[in-house]
């Protein structure tokens, strides 16, 4: 059997680690991305870059798409056309009315859906060790093997299309509350006059303690966020769980308080797509510190 040749539409942070899973697990990789740099970036890997979605897509087994939104994913899928019957993972985080759109996309382009946002960030991305959201018809799941095996460490799936997107609200909603808690704790330390390390140290080991709080406090000490999950992505991901919420008839209060928190940091901030979310400490200081 030949190798099965996957496209990856969109090489920002998390396509670009994707795309180096992928090759290591030794799959044919074809790249687009609207900065043509950042794909001819991974030549390295052996990835070969296109100048158009649609000659990255030609003959391919699998389109993968990991772009900034919902209208982007959209635009860029028409552009390439897949050859009906292309199975298309998309695994960017669109939302529910972004999955709702995805799924009208691939009925009309007569493509082989599977909703898969992903779990993790840059580094996950670059080590194979992403979680999979998956979600569309029973019989893609051997064919995508090879493919979801290269791109993490665990899949689930969730049933029809558009399941993966309603989990990734509800992963995310427990990420955002998380890292803003975490930006919260760490600016009360301080302005209690306290080291926040000892904040840190106080709930290490315990129930309390995540890892996470320490990668993301980490940063925060530092005053410098290098990016795995930009502010702006971020906050755009918040829009999308506040929707959810409201969807789902449940109240957005908690939501609500961390996109304004989200919100000042970026207002304080140059470029608030140049650092991580851990930033969204910034939005609770009142200066940069
Ligand atoms: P990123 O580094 O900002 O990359 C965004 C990608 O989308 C880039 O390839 C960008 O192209 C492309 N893009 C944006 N607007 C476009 C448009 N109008 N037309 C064509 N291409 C467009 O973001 P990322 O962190 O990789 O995130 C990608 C997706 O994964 C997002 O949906 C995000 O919410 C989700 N996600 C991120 C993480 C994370 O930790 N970073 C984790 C899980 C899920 P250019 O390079 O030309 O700008």
């Amino acid at each position: 059997m030949s190798t099965p040749v996957v496209t990856v539409l969109g090489t920002g942070t998390m396509g670009a680690g994707m795309v180096r899973s992928l090759r290591r697990a030794g799959l044919a990789v074809r790249t687009w991305n609207r900065d043509p740099a950042k794909a001819r970036a991974l030549a390295d890997t052996g990835a070969e870059a296109f100048d158009s979605p649609a000659e990255a897509a030609d003959g391919a087994f699998v389109v993968l798409t990991m772009l900034l939104d919902a209208d982007a994913v959209l635009e860029v899928i028409r552009q390439a056309s897949p050859a009906a019957g292309t199975v298309w993972l998309q695994t960017s985080t669109v939302g529910l009315e972004g999955a709702d759109r995805t799924v009208t996309a691939a009925r009309e382009g007569g493509l082989v859906l599977v909703d898969c946002p992903v779990l993790g960030t840059k580094e996950p991305a670059e080590k194979g060790a992403l979680v999979l959201l998956a979600s569309g018809p029973e019989e893609v799941r051997p064919r995508l093997a090879p493919v979801l095996d290269a791109l993490g460490s665990k899949t689930l799936w969730l049933g029809e299309a558009g399941a993966g997107s309603r989990l990734k609200m509800v992963a995310n909603a427990w990420l955002f509350t998380v890292t803003a808690g975490v930006a919260q704790s760490v600016a009360l330390a301080r302005g209690l006059g306290l080291d926040p390390r000892d904040f840190l140290a106080a709930v290490q080991g315990g129930p309390l303690d995540t890892p996470y709080a320490h990668l993301k406090a980490g940063l925060m000490l530092d005053g410098e966020y290098p990016v795995s999950f930009a502010l702006t992505g971020a906050a755009k991901d918040a829009r999308l769980i506040r929707a959810a919420l409201r969807t789902a008839e449940v109240d957005d209060r908690l939501t609500a308080a961390v996109l304004e928190t989200m919100e000042a940091a970026t207002d304080r901030l140059p470029d608030p797509g140049a650092v991580d979310m851990a930033a969204v400490v910034v939005g609770l200081t009142p200066a940069r510190r």
